[in-house]
């Protein structure tokens, strides 16, 4: 297909359903609940919802996208990770059937003040080691009885906790908070909920009732030394674009902006039309790895707002029109991340709003 002139995403919509079945067959005891924050890790909401439809419910961070899911006429379970704020939300949510959490004592208030009828569905969320949002589990007794005396609980309660470190192995962190959730959750005789992408890979005690999946259902390892395919899962999208420039530059020139990199010989330089503008991380340096029709070329120069410079001594029939991959299909977006000093967690949602997303194969 003629690609326009800029950066496209292609989402591979099979990769995202063949990422979901790894996580059933990883944890065949588990309910899974999708998690599709962030404008599906950036491959687009409804895009992601639609093909993982067979979830046992899907986990946003946004009272938006949960209504977006909804409008959309998604019926399945919702979970809105953060909670509710206020009465005008908690009414929100209770019409649209949306799940939340509660890691504040405000948050049990405001059910406790609920008007009557109004019912919820609950996830507890427990700090077990995290200390970044959770109730201590030395209140989840006695918040577990006020809530079932105000009788504001669709479900029974369900109780959920956040990993810190379980995408390191070597540490005992993950242990100890898989103990301190699963002592609370047993007394109580409620289900449970533990495991992040890392958690379902390398921590089968930390499986429990359901699992929230996030990162591998995007074929993105969450382990900082190795990739997805490392662990049989196909990245979900592919960012590309076009050269657009092939230029013979003298040596001994600077390339681009503050001229990072001087050219040893006369060579020849390619412009890909992708740039910051589109998410591409400026900070990647002289030598990060891009494929130019399948074949990989280093970035010279540094990365602008709409253009990056390329290297193609070895590369002789590169030309205007070639193919430029930037990660997804043959490049790991764990590779550029790693270059850039960041996750693929970050590459993926920060790509750009003016990037089209399509849905297929080129
Ligand atoms: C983002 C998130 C997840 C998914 O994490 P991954 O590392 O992407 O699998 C799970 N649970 C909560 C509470 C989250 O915020």
């Amino acid at each position: 297909m003629n690609h326009p002139l800029g950066a496209l995403a292609q989402i591979d919509t099979s990769a995202l359903v063949h990422n979901l079945s790894r996580v059933r067959l990883i944890a065949p005891n588990s309910r899974v609940l999708a998690v599709i924050k962030a404008d599906g890790y950036g491959h687009g909401l409804l895009t992601v919802a639609h093909a993982l439809c067979d979830a046992d419910g899907f986990a946003v961070a946004r009272l938006v996208e949960a209504q977006s899911l909804r409008a959309a006429g998604f019926t399945q379970r919702i979970v809105l990770l953060p909670g509710v704020v206020d009465a005008q939300e908690l009414a929100l949510v209770a019409q649209l059937a949306i799940d939340i959490t509660i890691h504040h004592r405000a948050q049990v208030e405001l059910l406790e003040q609920a008007p009557r009828g109004l019912r919820v569905n609950v996830w507890l969320k427990i700090d077990s080691g995290m200390h970044r949002l959770g109730l201590c589990p030395a209140a989840v007794a006695e918040i577990h009885a006020r809530l079932s005396r105000c009788d504001v609980l669709r479900e029974p309660l369900r109780v959920m906790t956040h990993l810190a470190d379980a995408d390191d192995t070597s540490k005992n962190t993950t242990r100890q908070q898989i103990a301190t959730v699963r002592e609370c959750s047993t007394a109580l005789n409620v289900e449970l909920s533990i495991a992040n992408s890392a958690g379902v890979m390398a921590w089968p005690d930390a499986h429990a009732d359901w699992v929230r999946p996030g990162i591998m259902l995007y074929g993105v390892s969450p382990f900082a030394s190795d990739c997805g395919s490392d662990h049989e899962l196909r990245p979900a999208m592919t960012l590309s674009t076009r050269l657009f420039a092939v230029n013979d530059i003298a040596a001994d020139a600077a390339i681009g902006y503050a001229g990072t990199y001087t050219t040893p010989e006369a060579m020849a330089v390619g412009a890909a039309a992708v740039g910051y503008a589109d998410g591409y991380p400026r900070h990647v340096p002289n030598g990060t790895q891009v494929l130019v029709d399948g074949q990989r070329v280093p970035i010279v120069g540094r990365v602008s707002m709409d253009t990056i410079t390329l290297d193609l001594r070895a590369h002789s029939t590169a030309r205007v029109g070639s193919k430029v991959v930037l990660w997804g299909d043959g490049l790991p977006v764990e590779t550029v991340a790693r270059s850039a000093g960041t996750i693929g967690y970050e590459l993926l949602c920060r790509v750009g709003s003016r990037v089209p997303r399509i849905v297929g194969s080129l």
